[in-house]
């Protein structure tokens, strides 16, 4: 077992000394890999001065010299990928290919992304006005970078959940406080001493380990926060930015749908359903989670992906191709699929695949599929977060819309048809931040396309140009290059002027229809 304190800086240890550390376990052994330091309120307080404190040289950097930092830093996540891999799998219990394919990939491309594309989207903006009294003049929009930005990750994607986020923030100018899920820390702390390395100045990034408490503490002072995780927290972040008028950007949970119709491609069907909702042992917010069938495939579709799932190998990842379904991380989540199936179970739903826990070490749930499942089960309008697929049949699309759109999340969704135009349009029907027709989840990988929640499952996006001015304070500035001595408005109010400028407003206002 190792402590992890050495990653902190040396300003740390007095606050790593008077906490009680945290065990970080390793889901698919119990065995305990680490302790990290609890850090309380005062030690969030300390880094938060140094923070500010090395923000302005960080901005002065330029976007060129922090590119710099990131594109160095792209590098030495593929040189050492393998190490990365290691820790990833080590703290979540997923298998290699899911940290290799959505934590690596996913990473390798953000690093870059931003680096080369930052500029661009937090370049000046001239703006053109139609308002006649600044004809002439300058109109700028920029972006400046809010100061200090909280991260607030959670234990699924230690590294894309987390860095994701950092990584916008921090090529904006900003400095950045982390604050990891307390199941998933070592992730950060590696990636926090390689940043370093890639030249990243002392105090820019830092990771404030510990529990909630921590996190509730960096809420108080940051001037941004950005919080990826459970809607219920997400809440309570979203209370204590209102609180101290900060802006909060969430990423919440998800129930997402998919709509299988029947002119759809069922082989494809059946393999994005089995692989978007076991991919990660099924923690990932953005996925399939329920499934909506029309009647005449329904059978078809359901003995293809029964099949499928039940060939599934579960357990504990000893390397590359070894298992399909890794652990599940976080030890509640176990006993919140246990129960959501064995409500369904109660309610009249059927098991097709899976359905059990597995004995011994390491905490493994078997991928599951259910059927004559409806919205009275949790299984179906609550966020299970584990290897459980439930079907449903339905009469026609109108009814796997109203179903689909019948939860209070609205994260992801997708619709499979052979009629991509008619899929595009049940898309559109879709109360969901993102709608894909004959895939799923594969707009998380576009950078370029925003990626947020509708309804509870949260709050802005992150990704496109949204991704990365939320961590910026606009400013407008206007220039006037050649002005008179005063503006024809100016006092002494006189009633010929103040005729005149009724009639330019009328002249400029006042050619419209009222009927
Ligand atoms: P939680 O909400 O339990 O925790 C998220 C983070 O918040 C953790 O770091 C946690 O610390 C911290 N935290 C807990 N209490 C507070 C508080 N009062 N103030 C500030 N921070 C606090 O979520 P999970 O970690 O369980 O993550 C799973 C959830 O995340 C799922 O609902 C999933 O859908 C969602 N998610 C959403 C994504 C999206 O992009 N929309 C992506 C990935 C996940 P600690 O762990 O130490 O308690």
């Amino acid at each position: 077992m190792a402590t992890v304190e050495q990653h902190l800086p040396e300003t740390h240890n007095g606050a790593v000394s008077a906490a009680a550390g945290i065990p970080v376990e390793n889901p698919a052994t119990g065995e305990i890999i680490a302790t990290v330091p609890d850090l309380g309120a005062d030690a969030v307080a300390e880094m938060a001065a140094r923070a500010r404190a090395a923000q302005p040289e960080w901005e002065a950097y330029g976007f060129e010299g922090r590119a710099r930092v990131m594109l160095r830093a792209q590098k030495w996540i593929m040189d050492n990928a393998a190490r990365v891999v290691e820790t990833i799998v080590s703290e979540t219990g997923k298998t290699y290919e899911d940290a290799q394919l959505a934590e690596i990939g996913y990473a390798g491309n953000a690093f870059g992304f931003w680096a080369n594309e930052a500029q661009g989207y937090l370049a000046d903006e001239h703006v053109k006005s139609s308002q006649l009294l600044v004809k002439g003049k300058k109109l700028l929009l920029r972006y400046r970078p809010i100061g200090l930005v909280g991260v607030i990750g959670p234990w699924n994607y230690p590294l894309t959940n987390s860095f994701g986020d950092c990584i916008p923030a921090l090529m904006a100018g900003n400095t950045v406080i982390l604050k990891p899920s307390e199941v998933t820390p070592l992730t950060s702390l590696l990636l926090a001493d390689a940043l370093r390395e890639c030249g990243l100045p002392e105090d820019v990034l830092q990771i404030a380990t510990g529990r909630g408490e921590t996190g509730a503490a960096l809420v108080g002072h940051v001037d941004m926060i950005m919080f990826t995780g459970s809607t219920r927290t997400g809440r309570k972040v979203a209370a204590e930015a209102a609180a101290r008028l900060i802006p909060a950007s969430l990423e919440l949970g998800g129930k997402d749908p998919m709509i299988v119709l029947s002119d759809a491609d069922l082989e494809r069907a059946a393999n994005f359903a089995t692989y978007y909702s076991m991919q990660n042992a099924g923690q990932t917010c953005i996925s399939i989670e329920r499934v909506y069938v029309e009647e005449p495939v329904y059978d078809e579709f359901v003995a293809k992906v029964a099949e499928k799932v039940r060939a599934l190998r579960v357990g504990k990842p000893e390397g590359f191709g070894t298992v399909e379904v890794g652990a599940i991380t976080f030890p509640p989540q176990l006993e919140i699929i246990k129960d959501h199936v064995q409500d369904a179970l109660d309610k009249g739903a059927k098991v097709l695949a899976g359905g059990h826990e597995l004995p011994g070490a390491g905490r493994f749930y078997e991928p599951t599929v259910l059927v004559d499942v409806d919205h009275t089960m949790k299984i179906m309008t609550e966020e299970t977060f584990g290897p459980t697929l439930p079907i449903m049949r339905v009469r026609d699309a109108d009814e796997a819309v109203e179903l689909s759109n019948n939860s209070h999340y609205g994260l992801g969704s997708s619709v499979f048809t052979r009629d991509t135009k008619r899929g595009e349009a049940i898309a559109r029907r879709l109360e969901a931040g993102a709608a894909n027709v004959n895939d799923a989840m594969i707009n998380y990988t576009v950078l370029e396309l925003p990626m947020g929640g509708a309804k509870a499952s949260g709050l802005g996006s992150r990704h496109g140009a949204g991704g990365i001015r939320k961590y910026c304070s606009q400013q407008a500035i206007v220039v006037t290059r050649m002005g008179m001595k005063k503006e024809l408005f100016m006092y002494p109010y006189r009633p010929r002027t103040s005729r005149m400028l009724a009639g330019l407003f009328k002249l400029l206002y006042g050619r419209g229809k009222r009927a």
